[in-house]
């Protein structure tokens, strides 16, 4: 298949092709789309997978594209991956131009790519996911994925990241951000955003509430205790550490083995959720009780499409 070659080349118009083509609706496009899958595959898994979130106005795009282009000076190739559930009513994407990340957009170690949402929250992780395995396989190595607030988004978007920032306001309350305690439960870090001017002070008291509320969750399997930060991305003050947490966290991660765990119970549930959608309900349900996922799940390795397995399924 050409197209997966392309992508394997680092182009970024095939990437694009590709991404199009697995979020195809269109049932003629569903064998093509997984077999582009099946040949990235082999050529995916190095990277740090990042889920970003925080409600419309936190500045998300502005951190995005100042983090993006720091990443870039590193040495990394990123591809930013946004999904927008508030784009339901036009089918298309509101982050659609390239007003957003300008800066980010014109890099050519970048790869931004808006992601309308047709499908259901799970839908969005699963096509996300399989564009992730897409831009890894064209070498990109740090993956951010854009998610909006909206409660439940967040915990989807989890079960496709390594990591998860949650990006907040200083002075507005958690209600108001839409941040419930699961969703600050989740995050790997804490980001108090717009940390600059008068809002400076503010954002120091915030850190310290939320570094004292952190206190108070339970320990996490991973062994990481959930950081605070503050950062202004207008004076591009903070971002800096935000990376080295970034790299410190995948590092220790890589060390005691949790981030193979992480993915291989991530693509567990890759492998439910398509089996639900492809089969349905039912039958999804049989093979559970007849423990056949179970069998399969030993088989799932980073390297192996889930569809291969599922093929056998039916
Ligand atoms: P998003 O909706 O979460 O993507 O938020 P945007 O990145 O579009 O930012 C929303 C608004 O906040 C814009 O007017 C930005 O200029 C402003 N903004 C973003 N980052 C900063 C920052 O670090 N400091 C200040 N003072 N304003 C910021």
């Amino acid at each position: 298949m050409n197209l997966a070659k392309d992508i394997i080349k680092g182009n970024r118009t095939a990437l694009g092709q590709g991404i199009t083509l697995i979020e195809s609706t269109l049932p003629k496009h569903k064998k093509q789309a997984q077999e582009l899958i099946n040949n990235c595959l082999t050529h995916s898994g190095e990277s740090i997978r990042i889920g970003i979130t925080g409600i419309p106005g936190v500045g998300k795009s502005t951190f995005i594209d100042v983090f993006g282009n720091l990443l870039t000076k590193k040495g990394h190739k990123v591809a930013v991956l946004a999904i927008d559930p508030t784009s339901k009513k036009t089918q298309g994407s509101i982050l659609g131009d390239k007003t957003r990340m300008s800066k980010l957009s014109n890099n050519e170690n970048a790869f931004v790519r808006p992601s309308p949402n047709k499908n259901t929250l799970g839908g969005i992780a699963a096509k996300t996911r399989e564009s992730i395995i897409l831009c890894e396989a064209a070498g990109f190595d740090i993956i951010l994925i854009e998610t909006v607030g909206v409660g439940q988004s967040e915990t989807k978007v989890e079960s496709i990241v390594d990591f998860f920032l949650l990006l907040m306001l200083a002075g507005a309350g958690d209600e108001l951000q839409g941040i419930k305690r699961g969703i600050m439960e989740l995050a790997d870090a804490l980001i108090i955003t717009k940390s600059d001017g008068k809002n400076l002070q503010d954002a120091k008291n915030a850190a310290l509430r939320y570094k004292n509320a952190i206190h108070l969750f339970p320990i996490t399997e991973n062994g990481w205790i959930p950081q605070v930060k503050i950062c202004s991305a207008l004076e591009n003050n903070g971002i800096d550490q935000i990376y080295n947490l970034i790299i410190d966290f995948d590092t220790q991660m890589k060390n005691n083995g949790w981030k193979k765990e992480n993915r291989y119970n991530q693509q567990k549930l890759w492998l439910h959720q398509i089996i639900k959608e492809e089969l349905g309900n039912q039958k999804y349900e049989k093979l559970l009780n007849e423990n056949v996922i179970e069998k399969f799940e030993i088989t799932l390795s980073e390297s192996k499409s889930v569809y291969h397995i599922f093929d056998r399924l039916k």
